[in-house]
C-alpha cells in the first residue's frame, strides 16, 4: 500500500480545502481519500474543529508556541515551515 504518500499529498492541499479555496476537483479528490482513510478523516475532523474554534471564539489568537505544539501533535509541522 502506498497510502502514506497519498496522505502526505492530501496534507499539502488540506489548508486550501479547509479554507474553502480548493478547486472542485481537488475537493472531490480529498473527500474520496477521506472516505478511504480513517487516519486522515479523524485528522481533518479535529483540525476543522480547531480552525472553526480558532476563527469563531472571541479569544486572542493562539500564541505561536501553542500553535506549534498543536501542529506537532497533529503531525502537521510542514505547515509551520511555509
Ligand atoms: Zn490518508
Amino acid at each position: 500500500m502506498s497510502q502514506h504518500g497519498e496522505c502526505r499529498h492530501l496534507l499539502d492541499d488540506l489548508s486550501l480545502y479547509l479554507d474553502g479555496e480548493a478547486s472542485e476537483a481537488l475537493c472531490a479528490e480529498i473527500e474520496q481519500h477521506l472516505r478511504d482513510c480513517d487516519n486522515c478523516r479523524v485528522m481533518v475532523d479535529t483540525l476543522g474543529k480547531t480552525i472553526y474554534l480558532y476563527q469563531h471564539l472571541p479569544q486572542p489568537a493562539l500564541p505561536s508556541a501553542a500553535r506549534e505544539r498543536l501542529y506537532k501533535r497533529l503531525d502537521l509541522t510542514e505547515f509551520l515551515e511555509k
